[in-house]
């Protein structure tokens, strides 16, 4: 080789060297600029996410069950506005919320907004949840600032970083707590517990929150909730608003595609269990039928038929088409942690079962339903008139307590008195009309006779009204006021109906003690009628002897269950939000409901002083409630009841007594309990 070639092959290499500069120096520059790899929110979470060992039971890394994984992905689509999850308990929904704040501060660097239900819950969120997250999760802990810095501008309810990220935290019965805020992304938890009133006079606080966030184009809000009554659940309606996902699993038999849902007694598919020869149910021989097929599908089989869903064509599945809106319902049958197994499922419900507020609690927290109102439908007077019943005395052997309830009108006062046995299953005991002018004493003196009467069982005992409510609301309020104040030591109560205002449920009987200046002036108490109305009407369903029901004698006629039924559950609408009251019907009477009303106020009052009720029975040997008694139309009344399974009756008592629905001979105990339609067995 010549020195010029040399030359020349030197100069190539020193060309072919800058070329290979410029271009690595380009890569360079490209890399540099580019934003972080754009990951999903699973992918995001199995990660950099880390759990920490207060929030989770297990710790380390996190990994998304199938279910979980869509409900994430969807958060962080681009082409997804606003995502509604109406969920059960136990699916893991809050670490899924943590994830969302954690990619929004690391990943994707926005002013994020979250409103929980009061400020003291957004404040238990950012101590019990977000804390730990930012102290474990490096990603994380490298951009927080510093917390204890004076200046840092951090508090626990408001959280900045170093890459303009920032995290608020509202409680939605704040209104201030929405003004002068911004937010991209606004995460609205637990929707369902938002106070009814709104946020002030402003109105909604979903609505009042996504106006914070209009100013972005890439905004993104989500909003999630265990439901809680039909009719008035905001994350009901929010579903309803979305594309309606479901999750789709394949029959690992049939393979037949389809949602897992908990079914009911007179439902083929669902989870279904055997009983004992007792009628007792037995949690371990817990499966679940296949909708499509019949199959019976082992506990054992979940996992993998859940897991596999999205490869065999399954996964989440929209009912309604797309519109920026997604939408996901899930209850805890698909849920793949340990303490939400079937047979656990099982278990829980078999417990839950008789006592309609745990039912309540269950169908929202396991089945991620909102509980349905039975208030809402409409009772027909001529089958509770068929319901009536002969006793063998004024005391039918089931009642423990008596109590009363005192309507006071313009020209007569109304009085019923109420029996109450075992788990508040109620005889009618008597209802008079004291005619007479309250203005003047005598009414109020039959009144006290009655008040004072011994109603007999007929092994001869004698039962005394425990206690009375007498309305100090209606007419006559001063000669209320002071009928009661001597006879406080009677437990003759004076009490005055609350006002339904913004529907909120007060407890029946309040819970607040008297304060040292209350108790020296003489007040009415404060009963909370629309809780009381909401529990008397959905017991005046129930078609069968047991925990709750309402048994009346046959003296009574048509016009008694009219002004029962005389009253229907409105829902009104305030400040954007919508609730539910109870009103009376144009042209209806309902006195024999206030009465009604009012006495079981006073059962309230008694326990609120200490009354076992139960207890009281065994003491006073009130019978158990004999099948025998069941009328003849009882399965026919309502056969849909929603108040599910109550206890089995105990099995035969001497037929003394018959409905005259019935047939002379007694009813056999089988008399179809045809109870429960809504949920199993
Ligand atoms: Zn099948």
């Amino acid at each position: 080789m010549t020195a010029h070639t040399l030359r020349l092959a030197e100069a190539d290499h020193y060309a072919v060297g800058i070329a290979a500069l410029q271009v690595a120096l380009a890569k360079a520059r490209r890399e540099n600029l580019k934003p972080p790899p754009k990951l999903t929110l699973s992918q995001w979470a199995e990660r950099y996410a880390v759990l920490s060992k207060e929030t989770s039971a297990q710790t380390g890394r996190f990994r998304a069950f199938a279910y979980q994984r869509g409900i994430m992905d969807a958060i962080t689509d681009p082409s997804v506005t606003t995502v509604t999850v109406r969920k059960s308990a136990r699916i893991g929904y809050t670490k899924i919320l943590d994830h969302v704040v954690g990619y929004y501060i690391h990943q994707d660097p926005a002013a994020i907004l979250a409103v929980q239900p009061r400020v003291e819950d957004a404040e238990d969120y950012s101590s019990t949840e977000l804390a730990p997250m930012l102290r474990d999760t490096p990603v994380l802990a490298a951009i927080a600032g510093d917390a204890r810095a004076r200046d840092s501008g951090n508090t626990i309810l408001k959280k900045l970083f170093r890459n303009g990220a920032s995290v608020r935290l509202v409680g939605a019965n704040s209104p201030g707590g929405f003004r002068r805020i911004t937010a991209r992304i606004i995460l609205f938890d637990e929707v369902d517990g938002y106070p009814i009133s709104g946020a002030g006079v402003e109105g909604d606080q979903i609505a009042l929150g996504k106006k914070r966030s209009e100013t972005f184009w890439n905004r993104k809000i989500v909003i999630g909730s265990t439901p809680t009554i039909k009719g008035l659940s905001r994350i009901d309606d929010s579903y309803e608003e979305s594309d309606q996902r479901r999750f789709h699993v394949r029959c690992p038999h049939c393979d037949g595609l389809q949602v897992l849902d908990w079914g009911g007694p007179h439902t083929p598919h669902g989870i279904k269990w055997d009983k004992d020869e007792n009628g007792v149910g037995l949690p371990d021989t817990v499966h679940y039928v296949c909708s499509i097929s019949g199959c019976v599908i082992d506990e054992a089989d979940k996992e993998e038929m859940i897991e596999t869903a999205e490869a065999n064509g399954g996964g989440w599945i929209a009912g309604k088409p797309f519109a920026g809106h997604a939408g996901f319902a899930i209850n805890t049958l698909y849920s793949l942690f340990p303490n939400a197994t079937w047979r656990l499922l099982v278990k829980e419900w078999l417990e839950v079962k008789d006592d309609p507020l745990k039912r309540k609690t269950f169908i929202n927290l396991v089945l991620g339903e909102a509980y349905e109102d039975r208030g809402e439908q409409a009772l027909n007077e001529a089958r509770l008139l068929a319901r009536c019943e002969v006793w063998n005395a004024e005391v039918p052997d089931g009642v423990a307590v008596l109590s009363a309830g005192v309507d006071v009108q313009l020209d007569r006062i109304e009085v019923e008195v109420v029996g109450w046995g075992r788990n508040e299953e109620s005889w009618s005991v008597d209802y008079t009309i004291l005619e007479g002018d309250p203005g003047e004493p005598a009414v109020w003196a039959e009144l006290d006779k009655h008040l004072k009467r011994i109603w007999r069982r007929a092994d001869g005992r004698g039962f005394e009204i425990m206690a009375a409510c007498v309305d100090t609301g209606g007419a006559h309020t001063q000669m209320s006021y002071a009928f009661c104040k001597e006879r406080l030591g009677r437990r003759i109560w004076g009490i005055k109906g609350e006002s339904a205002q913004g529907g909120q449920r007060s407890p029946v009987w309040p819970i607040k003690k008297p304060t040292r200046r209350t108790k020296a002036s003489f007040r009415p108490v404060i009963l909370g009628v629309n809780a009381a109305k909401d529990s008397i009407r959905s017991r005046m369903h129930l078609d069968a002897p047991g925990p709750g029901y309402m048994h009346y004698p046959a003296d009574r006629d048509l016009n008694y269950f009219g002004q029962m039924t005389a009253e229907r559950s409105v829902v009104k609408v305030s400040a954007g939000r919508r609730y539910r009251i109870w009103e009376q019907l144009p042209g209806r009477a309902n006195e024999a409901l206030d009465c009604r009303v009012y006495a079981f106020g006073a059962l309230c009052g008694l326990f609120h002083f200490g009354l076992k009720l139960n207890r009281r029975a065994d003491d006073v040997g009130a019978r158990l409630t004999p099948a025998e008694i069941i009328p003849a139309t009882a399965s026919a009344v309502d056969s849909g009841s929603s108040l599910g399974d109550a206890a089995a009756p105990p099995a035969a008592a001497p037929a003394t007594v018959v409905g005259p629905g019935a047939s002379s001979a007694p009813r056999a105990a089988a008399a179809k309990r045809s109870l429960g339609s809504l949920l199993p067995k």
